[in-house]
């Protein structure tokens, strides 16, 4: 989608810093890093958010790249989050997914 920065970075036309890739799915380094380890993970298709994730397979897809990337990076304990809508975090409107990892993460998050 224009002006989508995510598809952007999915498409190649800005740089990112990719971790993994498949057909459907890219992962890369968050630009603004909480913890030592901050990876997005997306489908490379355009979907604002996870109200729109209809796809089964799709969304099984997103799953089982975190399971392949943190195998792959040898990450092994991390918090997976989803940020759905304005209010609970979410700024850019195309899904994705946060891996963060390689420090102690308080639960509840505040
Ligand atoms: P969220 O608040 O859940 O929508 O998360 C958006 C995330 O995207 C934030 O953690 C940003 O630091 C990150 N971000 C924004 N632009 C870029 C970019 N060009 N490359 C990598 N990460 C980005
Ligand atoms: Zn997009």
């Amino acid at each position: 989608m224009d002006n989508c920065i995510f598809c952007k970075i999915a498409n190649k036309e800005i740089p990112g810093n990719i971790v993994y890739e498949n057909e459907d799915i890219i992962a890369f380094n968050d630009i603004n890093p909480q913890a030592p380890v901050h990876i997005l993970v997306i489908p490379k298709k355009h979907i604002e958010s996870l109200n729109e994730l209809a796809d089964k397979n799709l969304a099984g897809e997103l799953l089982d790249s975190v399971r392949e990337i943190c195998k792959k990076l040898n990450i092994k304990d991390y918090r997976t989050v989803i940020n759905t809508g304005k209010e609970a975090g979410q700024e850019v409107f195309h899904i994705h997914l946060h891996i963060l990892s390689g420090r102690p993460l308080k639960w509840p998050p505040g």
